[in-house]
């Protein structure tokens, strides 16, 4: 306990809209039931810019906020069934009520009663931050911090949307947005035997996507090509748009499974002659439980998934947000401490 300072280093969001500060704050003492962790690495991820932005509707009282919920660190204070000095992630799903049909059903990520890291609760972007006991997942030893910060979210809600359907080897799989949770998604599908199309506007994302074993990769107006290639008997949305929807439908093989996991909220042009004639499923999905993270880790542990990763030093984190705004990042960007 001696070696933790009295402050530390966080980025703090002052107000929505505004750039994120530096400044020194006082590191956080762990109350029962909760861990101190010192940050080795945390990424940065589309859902704190938009926090950043004040895209999200949250309250003024919500603020002052630290974000960040890609983090990875050590436990140095605190007392609970991990010892000190393991190295847990510090996910998007901060708590949950553990007590709701979802929490006790093993779907807790849909307990309305729940609370995000770096929006409800302070985050991950500082040089500690605070663990529940009962919400910490242990980072298997061969993930390296920085590369395995994005698993944390953007790997683990790829993970748990293909979670949510039956998956069969040979199936075919339309993933649509090539960005980083398409690549995760990527990965994952060719592992578990999926055959694997991808669609994105971006020639270089598909390009990649081409490299990393998806048999076919088009713009969104190649409904053709995917129809020919053998349509889509399960697909993930990753891309934030009502638009891609028309074409997602047209996609469709009859029964297939249609997970949304991109935030849109308008609605979406979805014919319900469409869904009853198919027998289609479309379900939701968002981010992913602790059991699921678990599996996931042991898995990416074994199956590196091949995503740009750039680290950046802490500090330039308000420049990295900047960059995501401006869509300059091919990867994840991760924070090192
Ligand atoms: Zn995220
Ligand atoms: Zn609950």
């Amino acid at each position: 306990m001696n070696d933790i300072p009295v402050t530390m280093r966080a980025a703090v969001c002052d107000a929505p809209g505004v750039p994120l500060v530096m400044r020194e704050v006082p590191v956080p003492t762990p109350g029962p039931g909760q861990y101190l962790v010192k940050l080795e690495a945390c990424g940065i991820c589309h859902s704190d810019l938009h926090v950043q932005l004040g895209e999200e509707p949250m309250p003024p009282e919500a603020f002052p906020l630290i974000l960040g919920h890609e983090g990875i660190g050590r436990i140095v204070a605190g007392q609970g069934p991990l010892a000190l000095g393991t190295r847990i992630g510090l996910p998007w799903l901060y708590d949950t009520c553990q007590s709701c049909t979802p929490c006790l059903t093993g779907q807790e990520t849909y307990c309305q009663s729940q609370r995000a890291r770096g929006l409800d609760a302070f985050g991950a972007f500082a040089e500690y931050a605070l663990v529940e006991t009962a919400f910490a997942t242990e980072i298997p030893d061969t993930i390296d911090p920085v590369t395995g910060g994005p698993l944390l979210c953007a790997g683990l809600t790829a993970w748990s949307a293909l979670e949510r359907c039956a998956v069969r080897a040979g199936q075919r799989l339309l993933i649509v947005g090539a960005g980083g949770l398409g690549q995760y998604a990527l990965a994952i599908a060719r592992a578990r035997g999926l055959r694997v199309a991808v669609v994105d506007l971006d020639p270089a994302k598909r390009a990649q996507a081409l490299a990393h074993g998806a048999e076919i990769a088009v713009p969104p107006e190649a409904v053709a090509q995917i129809t020919a290639w053998g349509g889509a008997d399960i697909t993930l949305n990753f891309a934030p748009s009502p638009k891609v929807w028309e074409m997602i439908a047209a996609c469709a093989n009859p029964l297939s499974q249609i997970v949304a996991v991109a935030l849109v909220h308008d609605p979406v042009p979805l014919s319900m002659m469409w869904l009853i004639n198919g027998g289609h499923k479309v379900m939701g999905s968002s981010v992913g439980t602790r059991a699921e993270l678990r599996a996931y880790l042991n898995f990416a542990a074994r199956h590196l998934p091949p995503v740009e990763i750039e680290a950046l030093p802490f500090d330039q984190v308000q420049a990295g947000l900047e960059r995501l705004a401006r869509g300059a990042v091919r990867g994840r960007l991760v924070l090192r401490f």
